[in-house]
């Protein structure tokens, strides 16, 4: 385990870290008005949009939880993680990216048309094309039980349930995924029955999971797929190094490099307003804010981030001049 920490990189665990994260959140909730829920799955549209919950959690297990960090709401994107890192340990990566590629879209994240003329096969996994790809590479060995015990196990959760009212509301309204899907099969990329790809697609975006669970799965990220608790490896380091570089470049749908300049931390957003960080060596993020952006990330969630970031060090490059710069949500610099 030590191996892992190196005390240099470790997260002050002091009451001015408290206080600079207690004044980013203040500071983040000011633009939540700015967004607005997502609408286009019937069931999210019912999301309070004021609900705003952090969790940070240091590599040596300090811990800090701030406002609705224990609500649950559901993983949407998130999930792409969960597959990924699956897909990764059954198969390795050869297989995995003989499947999809590992380049940025540049596209909405149920982007279709791009999708059929500009490539044989979807851009990433952590866009809804290369997602449903994934699940069709792993659905003959998995099932849906076995896919929420490894979720429960990754995210230190026990209490993830499917969130039913969410599955049966997207499934209700997914013609999108369901064209995504059925281009995929046309290309032979998809090689399942479409309507088994998307139950299982759509069941793993529905997992209600909380702030502090989407920390614990950042955490074990951030250390390279071993609990810095528990001694345990959950992934190996290769499938979290592939896992988090994909953040960087692709976790954030059409606003990936707009967020990899401005708050340089890989994360990965989900459209139930989740975004889970992880700070390599440092720390594991959870965001819990469902008012979302245009590109559909949590807005407050992308302003903390970016405040916490320059404030803490938790970013890839950090600038000593950074301090001076604007705040994500310009308007508001
Ligand atoms: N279940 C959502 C979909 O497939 C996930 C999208 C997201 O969170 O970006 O549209």
């Amino acid at each position: 385990m030590s191996r892992i920490i190196d005390t240099k990189y470790v997260l002050p665990d002091t009451d001015d870290t408290r206080q600079i994260v207690i004044e980013a959140m203040e500071e983040a909730r000011k633009v939540i008005p700015h967004g607005k829920v997502a609408t286009y799955i019937p069931e999210l549209g019912k999301a309070d949009p004021s609900r705003f919950g952090v969790v940070l959690y240091g590599l040596t297990n300090s811990k800090i939880c701030l406002g609705d960090y224990d609500v649950r709401f559901t993983m949407q994107s998130i999930s792409k993680l969960i597959n990924l890192c699956v897909a990764l340990e059954m198969f390795g990566p050869d297989i995995v990216f003989s499947k999809v590629g590992a380049e940025p879209s540049g596209e909405a994240f149920n982007s279709l048309v791009e999708l059929d003329t500009r490539s044989n096969k979807p851009f990433n996994p952590m866009v809804n094309s290369g997602a449903i790809a994934i699940v069709d590479l792993i659905l003959p060995k998995v099932s849906f039980d076995k896919m929420l015990a490894f979720a429960k196990e990754i995210c230190v959760d026990d209490e993830i349930t499917l969130n039913h009212e969410v599955f049966e509301s997207e499934m209700a309204t997914c013609q999108r995924n369901k064209a995504i899907a059925y281009l995929l099969q046309s290309k032979g990329i998809v090689e399942n029955d479409v309507d088994d790809v998307l139950e299982l697609y759509t069941k793993l975006c529905a997992l209600n999971v909380t702030a502090e669970s989407l920390a614990n799965f950042a955490k074990i990220l951030a250390s390279d797929g071993v609990c810095q608790l528990t001694g345990r490896r959950h992934i190996s380091s290769q499938t979290a190094r592939i896992v988090k570089t994909l953040m960087l470049t692709c976790g954030m749908y059409d606003g990936s490099g707009t967020f990899a300049v401005k708050v340089g931390i890989p994360t990965k957003s989900g459209v139930g307003g989740g975004l889970l960080a992880v700070s390599d060596k440092r720390a594991g993020i959870g965001v819990f804010s469902p008012s979302l952006d245009e590109q559909g990330n949590s807005i407050a969630g992308c302003e903390f981030l970016s405040r916490i970031a320059k404030k803490l060090k938790l970013t890839l490059f950090f600038d000593p001049e950074w301090e001076k710069i604007t705040v994500y949500n310009n308007e508001l610099g």
